[in-house]
């Protein structure tokens, strides 16, 4: 047949590249959320509003009162690689920030409906822009594609609207919106457990009140105890720990031996981005076999920082999995510390049960 013999390589549709490169940066509504949330983070929110419609399918919308954009950056905002973050390859090694690609409103607006409203603190107005496939759009048709003036306080919103329009076999591959809301639940809850002096809230669409809502003035303890219940914060743990030769500071809140779960619940930040480590995750749990009877797990928030210049942050296209030198020798120390603190508590507990 004609393909088979025509076997000729062509370049593939600019569209075409930008979805696919889309589609594996945002697997899933959360994937869109955490980009949104460390936006307004790194833009010095000290508060996030959130609200969700079908499991961030329908609908995610994310507000906040950071510096918000200025109105002559709009026009390349959701350009691939336009970023305020990074200038050199060089700076990818000490980068501070969450984001450094320039690629989440980009590859956001082409596979979903993208409205920015924003305003920065000398702007006189707010500034509403619509963007289709990475370039700005009119709102109706038949209007400019130009952003225009509207009402608005500091900061930016950023709303996205039937994400995976574009790609039919992905938005049918989500079976239940309720499993979506869940998973942006659990990342919201992470960041808010993770940033003090920011505010969170997150609210499904058409519910009066909120699922998640955290003043920006709740103390770290308090964070956890609202948003993983009592049980969780009374029985925890205060560590923190440093190696300068192996180039790392820990610290976090970790459950002792009087409380028990069926599930471990880790929340790892390293570098201030939530990722998952399996490696550290299995010497953790092993560290707590001493400790907790069989089968029961703790609940561990550890937050890892990093040397920039020994980390490799950019392994993975959501950013999920990072690198660092030294891995093995810092993941012993850390537990080794871990171990140290929690048999003090367990030594003073039964001290306690014995007088
Ligand atoms: P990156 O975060 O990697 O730079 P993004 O596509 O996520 O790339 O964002 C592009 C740029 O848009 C950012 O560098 C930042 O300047 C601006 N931006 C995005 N979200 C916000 C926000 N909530 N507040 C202020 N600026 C923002
Ligand atoms: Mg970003």
């Amino acid at each position: 047949n004609d393909t088979a013999t025509r076997r000729r390589i062509q370049a593939l549709d600019q569209d075409v590249v930008n979805k696919i490169a889309a589609g594996e940066i945002i697997v899933a509504p959360v994937n869109a959320l955490k980009e949104l949330m460390e936006n307004s983070v790194d833009a010095g929110a000290a508060s996030l509003e959130i609200l969700v419609k079908d499991g961030g399918l329908k609908l995610l919308q994310v507000t906040d009162n950071g510096c918000g954009i200025e109105k002559e950056d709009l026009p390349i905002l959701c350009e691939r690689f336009t970023t305020s973050k990074l200038q050199k390859f060089e700076d990818l090694q000490t980068i501070a920030t969450y984001g450094f690609r320039g690629e989440a409103l980009a590859s956001i607006s082409h596979i979903a409906h993208l409205t920015v409203t924003t305003k920065t603190k000398d702007s006189s107005c707010a500034w509403r822009a619509v963007y289709e496939g990475g370039k700005l759009t009119p709102a109706k048709p038949g209007q400019s594609a130009d952003p225009k003036p509207v009402a608005g306080r500091q900061g930016t919103q950023i709303t996205v609207e039937d994400l995976f329009y574009t790609i039919p076999t992905r938005q049918r591959a989500f079976r239940s919106t309720s499993d979506e809301y869940s998973k942006i639940i659990d990342m919201v809850r992470r960041y808010a457990v993770h940033c003090p002096h920011v505010g969170f809230s997150c609210k499904k669409h058409g519910e009066s009140s909120a699922t998640i809502a955290i003043p920006a003035h709740t103390s770290r303890s308090d964070r956890i105890r609202r948003l993983y219940g009592g049980s969780v914060a009374n029985g925890l743990t205060e560590f923190s720990t440093s190696d300068d030769q192996l180039g790392f500071k820990a610290s976090g809140f970790a459950t002792n031996a009087n409380y028990s779960a069926k599930k471990t619940t880790f929340l790892l930040f390293i570098n201030h981005r939530c990722v998952e480590s399996f490696k550290i995750r299995k010497a953790i749990e092993q560290t707590y076999a001493s400790f907790l009877p069989k089968n029961s797990h703790p609940f561990v928030y550890l937050s890892l920082e990093i040397d920039p210049r020994k980390v490799d942050v950019n392994v993975h296209p959501t950013k999920q999995e990072v690198h660092f030198l030294n891995e093995d020798e810092t993941i012993q120390a850390v537990c080794e510390h871990l171990r140290s603190e929690l048999a003090q508590v367990d030594a003073s507990r039964t001290f306690l049960t014995q007088t």
